[in-house]
């Protein structure tokens, strides 16, 4: 499996080491054309603003919403597939709205179907106010959603790349293997 990750900025050798440590090719993703050929698509951490002004710099916004394949985004990555972004997403979410104490913080989340509780690492992350009715939500803090799924995309307000855990990109490898069935 050959998964891209966005790597215009943020966290995307955490996401590349993650994904390769489970068997999958990791592409680095600048230029429209290295969508091509990929799998699946990673959108990680970063700062939205900044993802939002290279993305168009470079067409990758356009780009992005060609793209077929499954799609994980996490923290700015998520931001980026919202309603006001790219629209991909049926989410509302308010940006840095964990407070300023609590801004960045560590919490066990409990995961869909699997009775072990996920670490959680959020920093600076968004919260999601409102999501559409066609949102699956595969973890929650504090009974508001923080993993999410819509069709081919998964959506994390956290940081799956920043701890041991691989469960969170091991979900999403394998959405990733349904759709190239559904596909192929
Ligand atoms: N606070 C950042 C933003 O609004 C997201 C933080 C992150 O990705 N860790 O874009």
């Amino acid at each position: 499996m050959r998964i891209g990750v966005l790597a215009v900025q943020g966290n995307f050798r955490e996401h590349a080491a993650m994904l390769r440590r489970l068997g999958a090719e990791a592409v680095e993703v600048r230029k429209r054309e290295q969508l091509q050929g990929v799998d699946g698509l990673v959108i990680p951490g970063g700062e939205s603003t900044t993802f939002m002004r290279l993305m168009r710099l470079y067409g990758l916004d356009e780009a992005v919403g060609e793209f077929s394949g499954p799609v994980l985004g996490t923290c700015a990555g998520m931001i980026v597939l919202d309603r006001r972004h790219l629209g991909a997403v049926d989410i509302e979410v308010d940006r840095n709205a964990y407070g300023r104490q609590v801004a960045s913080f560590e919490a066990d989340l409990t995961l869909a179907g699997d009775a072990e509780p996920l670490r959680g690492v959020f920093i600076r992350a968004p919260r999601v106010r409102d999501v559409g009715p066609k949102v699956e939500v595969l973890a929650e803090l504090d009974g508001e959603p923080v993993l999410l799924r819509e069709g081919r995309f998964m959506i994390a307000s956290f940081h799956p790349e920043l701890t041991d855990d691989t469960r969170v990109h091991k979900r999403f490898l394998e959405l990733v293997r349904e759709e190239s069935h559904v596909r192929a």
